[in-house]
């Protein structure tokens, strides 16, 4: 038998809380490129921080979801929900995936417009529409959810005056089995309120129901939530043939597809609890081939999933600014990205990844955002190797929210960049500068000179 070769020993510290004592392998790899541009080359041409978006992997999300779902289903239409990213160019890339725009203000509204989505083939929602909003959609023909019945009351008024027949759905709010309910927004289904919306809609004779909208809620685990939701919306379909002879056109089940991001405090990452489109498709194509409508007049099934079809194709690139050992012991690393940049760490625990190979030591570290604030922590607790200043971080799955809730505060936000699917990277939105933030300030006369 051939002497087994010698290996040094090591010693290794014991980490707190590990499940074996050796510790936990550290969970990744550093990645070191973006569908093939490496990330110290865009760092050095964009600047750090730099928010990257991946064209590819839009696209890839948006045929499996469109796949899911039109594989079970007759009849699907998606439709991108402008605030979860509004980028311009990452809105192209979902209407030339097929997408509709959906929109929740008058300002989103305008943006899908200027892209070159025709007004038909918007879907307006949110409780904030004013009267011009309202009356810009109806002369266009796009899709109002209303939301409330003032905002009822507010279209009847305007059918007096415009030649237009305004094109509606209701938003339906309702116990899905997901809590806490989203009740504030649209009409409660239990207690007779969406009911009592339809019936006002069809009395006015001027106003044509194309539609229900729901939309039960965001980071929905649940797939049989959608499909409690689906058979509600189909009761109602079904009711509204039967008092009226009238056949929706469209049940929008609205977005809240889970994301494959961990939420703080859960047991499993999201990349294993996270269900897939499939599951989601199969909950809500079963609730409406299974409901009362005749299947003659099966109304097309949108969806306005948001988090779920960007937030793989975001990407955060920043860089070490310094470590610190606190006071208590603990490995403290500040970077300089901050919870204005990513609002999302709020609920959060993102992947943080090393951009450049490292030893396979780790030590528990909470990680900081640069500004003078107490509550900018990007991370609590993370299992990283020691990285020096000056080193690059990448943080994962931040498509959603993060370029829509930002925040200007103490330092100008970067550059986006969309690499495209030849691994071409563009920048699609130019970093602020003191030109951009200041160009809206106005110093009144009496305050232009002092003296110190
Ligand atoms: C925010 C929103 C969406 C998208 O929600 P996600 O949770 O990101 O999928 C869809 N529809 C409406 C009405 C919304 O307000």
């Amino acid at each position: 038998m051939e002497k087994k070769r010698f290996e040094r020993p090591i010693i290794k510290k014991l980490q707190t809380g590990m499940p074996n004592k050796f510790g936990m392998k550290t969970e990744y790899d550093p990645i070191t490129e973006i569908d093939g541009v490496p990330v110290k080359e865009l760092i050095a041409k964009y600047g750090s921080p730099l928010y990257v978006i991946s064209e590819k992997t839009i696209r890839e999300t948006c045929r499996e979801a469109n796949r899911a779902f039109s594989t079970r289903y007759p009849k699907v239409q998606f439709a991108w929900s402008y605030k979860t990213n509004y980028m311009n160019a990452v809105c192209n890339v979902f209407h030339s995936e097929g997408s509709w725009a959906e929109v929740v203000s008058g300002f989103e509204y305008d943006k899908a417009i200027a892209n070159g989505v025709p007004a038909s083939k918007i879907l307006f929602n949110g409780p904030d529409k004013s009267e011009k909003d309202l009356e810009k959609a109806i002369k266009h023909g796009s899709y109002i959810h209303i939301d409330h019945f003032d905002e009822l009351y507010t279209i009847i008024g305007l059918t007096a005056k415009m030649k237009e027949r305004p094109k509606v759905a209701i938003r339906v709010n309702m116990d899905c089995g997901i809590y806490p309910m989203w009740s504030r927004f649209g009409f409660n289904y239990e207690n007779g309120e969406a009911w009592e919306a339809i019936n006002r809609i069809m009395l006015s004779k001027k106003i044509d129901l194309v539609g229900l909208h729901s939309h039960i809620g965001t980071y929905i685990l649940a797939p049989y939530a959608y499909g409690t939701a689906a058979t509600k919306l189909a009761d109602l379909a079904a009711a509204i043939d039967k008092k009226y002879n009238h056949h929706i056109k469209y049940i929008d089940l609205g977005g809240g597809f889970a994301s494959k991001n961990t939420l703080k405090g859960a047991y499993l990452p999201g990349s294993d609890t996270c269900p897939t489109f499939d599951q989601y498709a199969d909950a809500i194509s079963s609730a409406l081939i299974n409901s009362q409508i005749n299947h003659e007049h099966l109304p097309v099934l949108i969806l306005e999933t948001g988090r779920a079809l960007i937030d793989d194709a975001g990407f955060l690139l920043g860089t070490v600014l310094a470590n610190k050992r606190l006071p208590e012991g603990k490995l403290a690393t500040i970077i300089d990205i901050g919870v204005n940049l990513l609002f999302t760490s709020f609920w959060y625990d993102h992947k943080i990844t090393p951009a450049q190979q490292f030893s396979h030591h780790t030590e528990d570290a909470i990680i900081y955002g640069p500004l003078c604030m107490n509550i900018d922590i990007i991370r609590e607790n993370v299992q990283l190797p020691p990285m020096k200043k000056g080193d690059n971080i990448i943080i994962s799955r931040i498509g959603a929210y993060n370029m829509t809730q930002w925040m200007q505060f103490i330092t100008l936000r970067p550059n986006i960049v969309m690499v495209d699917t030849k691994g071409k990277a563009h920048v699609i939105r130019g970093n602020e500068t003191a030109i951009s933030i200041n160009e809206n300030e106005k110093v009144p006369e009496h305050l232009t000179k002092f003296e110190l």
